[in-house]
């Protein structure tokens, strides 16, 4: 049962009354359509402004429609339980400055499309604002990140690098220009986010990341980690893994190979860790980083491919389950599963998931 007050419709809503059924455009390509012989539904829609009470809306329509307006609560419910309504008297704006609300308008009008009537989309915004991320990693996907990040209205940012600008980057690391090259990258970072993002917190750590420890002694206080570090390619992600657990801190990896970008979390205490997945993958065939441990394996003799329609794609993904995970609009996708895209089918999938291993020598007491 709604609990509203002023209602109206979505402001984005489309819709359409052809004098005997109103259809409702939410979704590409179809629509949500109520038989409306009389015109009630449709005249309910026209005069819900988001200023009328409730009882002034029913007023109202008792004299043009005695008989349906018994059904208006009813009515109001359906349009609710299927994300049509919205309730101005709950969409509190307080928690933003005007500023705030400017900046980041469609943002929350997005939010809007996710809020029953009585939740404030205000509120999701507030949720970006407020949380502590560690992004490992300026390079290719990090300094996306960083941006989309800061456009998306986080405020609380930590991000860690060590390298200076190539030319060679220039094919995809969108903070720098060619005036950075050999510039430490977060220094140039630091200079670009001041003009994109002033009101941000942005700490700039200028640090090569060679053990758990490393890592450890700056997420203490964070609430996610979002690593795009590919160097040391076998061991980076140990070190993630072994560093958040410890903390309880979830995090969001993103990589390519080949021609797949992929994704793929750790909630500590819900899903299984890195090393789950390793043990998970081991029983049914040998780990691709077990075969690099062996004497006799060949190392690559070039850095990972990268090309940057794939990276605007693999850090899409990222900052997709990120914004769930932050807000709860919707439930992540690489939760403890391997998110992939592949380039030549277009395919988005899962393509592998694992449980927590009740004896994870990392993850047993999370
Ligand atoms: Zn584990």
């Amino acid at each position: 049962m709604h609990n509203l007050s002023t209602p109206r419709l979505k402001p984005f809503l489309e819709y359409y009354f052809d004098g005997n059924k109103i259809y409702f455009f939410k979704n590409p390509g179809t629509a949500i359509e109520m038989d409306d012989p009389s015109g009630f539904i449709s005249s309910v829609c026209k005069l819900m402004d988001g200023q009328l009470s409730l009882s002034e809306l029913s007023q109202k329509l008792s004299t043009a429609y005695p008989y349906e307006s018994q059904y208006l609560n009813g009515l109001l419910d359906v349009l609710n339980e299927t994300y049509l309504l919205e309730d101005t008297s709950a969409h509190n704006s307080e928690c933003l400055t005007e500023y705030d609300i400017t900046r980041w308008e469609r943002n929350i009008e997005f939010f809007g499309a996710y809020t029953k009537a009585n939740e404030n989309k205000y509120a999701l915004q507030k949720k970006l604002q407020s949380i502590k991320v560690t992004l490992l990693g300026l390079g290719g996907a990090g300094s996306h990140l960083l941006y989309d990040l800061a456009a998306l209205g986080v405020h609380h940012i930590q991000a860690i690098d060590f390298d200076m600008v190539e030319l060679s980057n220039l094919n995809r690391q969108i903070l720098y220009n060619e005036t950075d090259i050999s510039s430490l990258k977060t220094t140039i970072a630091k200079n670009r986010m001041e003009q994109f993002a002033p009101n941000a917190t942005i700490q700039f750590i200028n640090k090569r990341i060679s053990c758990s420890e490393d890592i450890e002694q700056f997420i203490q206080n964070q609430d996610i980690v979002i690593s795009v570090v590919d160097q040391p390619r076998e061991t980076i992600i140990d070190w993630v893994n072994t560093a958040c657990i410890k903390h309880k801190i979830p995090f969001i990896c993103g990589a390519f190979d080949w021609k797949w970008a992929l994704c793929y979390s750790v909630m500590p205490g819900e899903t299984g860790c890195i090393e789950c997945w390793k043990t998970n993958a081991r029983k049914a065939n040998l780990l691709f980083h077990d075969f690099a441990q062996k004497e006799g394996f060949v190392t690559a003799t070039a850095p990972n491919v990268a090309i940057v329609p794939f990276i605007a794609i693999l850090t899409g993904l990222i900052l997709t389950d990120f914004l769930k995970f932050v807000t709860g609009i919707s439930k992540p996708i690489s939760f403890g599963k391997l998110w992939a895209f592949d380039f030549d089918t277009a395919n988005m999938s899962v393509i592998e998931s694992w449980e927590k291993n009740p004896q994870c020598p990392i993850c047993q007491n999370t």
